[in-house]
């Protein structure tokens, strides 16, 4: 009971300062625009960001990069990423431990994010799942429901299905049974994506937001790759990946505006040689990029070693891949079109 308490200051406390935060959204969202563009100065009409309606409407598609970094406590977040449509956060790629603190530091509003894809169950990739589902319970006060994917459990039993991994956190009998109807009545529905065909499947179709996933390929932790599409615009995330997971990643990323890859080893023999067999090079990513035709690249899951890299990495890529490439850092904003300053 008490905590019911505290939880419904806190609540109110939220709301109270949602005005403030869209304000400062807006902000941070002309600012990336701006840049985007290469602007220098402000335009006056531009900066009229104050109580009344935003000086530019909100993007269609944009991704925001809770965690760049994982598994090492090195000063990234682990791997995480929010999609935000028309403005609002609507989906939670991956949950990497940190990404709880990235997404407050942003005043991330999460009443509207019920959508959560994990490309696998490593740690650095799903650990940070119960703090953000509470956290998205006491945003509000009506009932939450998620739709959350995954992938299928391991054939030798090592790894959980999503299904599996979700009851055994939030099921009747998991380990934090009680948040079911701690704050708001909340509940979830899982799918396990097999797509074993190595061919594209549509998860969901809402709005005119639609997810589509393919079967990556993990050493041998059960994995996939998903893209988001909304109103002609793309993003694919490719999560951790070895070769065999390439044509797979070709097909899907096919076209998209973005795609966020993850690039945790050098090009051969740089790396420890166990890394190749669970990632994706440099030159391969450049590659891969290339023949999917994509509008930008964003290296995400970054360690000390790519970090001291850059442009190695980028001569690497750069060998195949002639678009905008960009490393990613926590709390950065991409943007899947340049628009017009107003
Ligand atoms: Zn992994
Ligand atoms: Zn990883």
């Amino acid at each position: 009971m008490r905590e019911h308490t505290i939880e419904a200051m806190f609540r109110k406390n939220r709301e109270g300062r949602d005005d403030a935060d869209q304000q400062a959204q807006r902000r941070r969202l002309l600012a990336a625009i701006l840049v985007t563009l290469g602007a220098t100065t402000l335009p006056a009409m531009a900066l009229d960001t104050g109580s009344g309606a935003p000086a530019v409407p909100p993007p269609a598609l944009e991704l925001l990069v809770l965690g760049s970094g994982g598994p090492g406590a090195v000063g990234r977040a682990g791997a995480s990423f929010v999609v935000l449509v028309d403005g609002q956060a609507r989906l939670l790629v991956d949950a990497g431990a940190g990404a709880f603190v990235r997404a407050g530091e942003e005043h991330l509003s999460l009443r509207n994010l019920d959508i959560v894809l994990l490309t696998h169950l490593h740690i650095d990739h799903a650990s940070e799942l119960p703090g953000l589902f509470k956290a998205r319970a006491v945003s509000q006060r009506g009932p939450v429901q998620f739709r959350v994917f995954g992938p299928g459990a391991s054939r030798d039993g090592t790894y959980p299905s999503t299904t599996r991994f979700m009851d055994l956190l939030f099921g009747k009998h998991g380990a934090f049974a009680y948040l079911r109807d701690f704050s708001a009545p909340l509940s979830y529905r899982v799918s396990d994506v097999k797509a074993p065909d190595g061919r594209p499947h549509v998860l969901l179709e809402q709005d005119g937001l639609s997810v589509t996933a393919i079967a990556g390929h993990h050493r041998e932790a059960p994995a996939v790759i998903y893209r988001v599409d909304y109103r002609g615009r793309s993003i694919t995330f490719s999560g951790d990946i070895d070769p065999q997971a390439w044509p797979s990643l070709a097909a899907i990323a096919k076209g998209s505006d973005l795609l966020v890859v993850n690039s945790v080893v050098l090009d051969p023999p740089g790396s420890p040689p166990q890394l190749y067999e669970l990632h994706t090079p440099p030159r391969d990513i450049g590659r891969l990029a290339r023949d999917a035709g994509v509008g930008q690249l964003l290296l995400a899951h970054l360690n000390p070693a790519i970090d001291s890299a850059h442009d190695a990495v980028l001569a690497s890529i750069r060998a195949s891949y002639s678009g905008p490439v960009l490393f990613s850092e926590d709390r950065m904003r991409v943007q899947t079109e340049v628009r017009p300053v107003p």
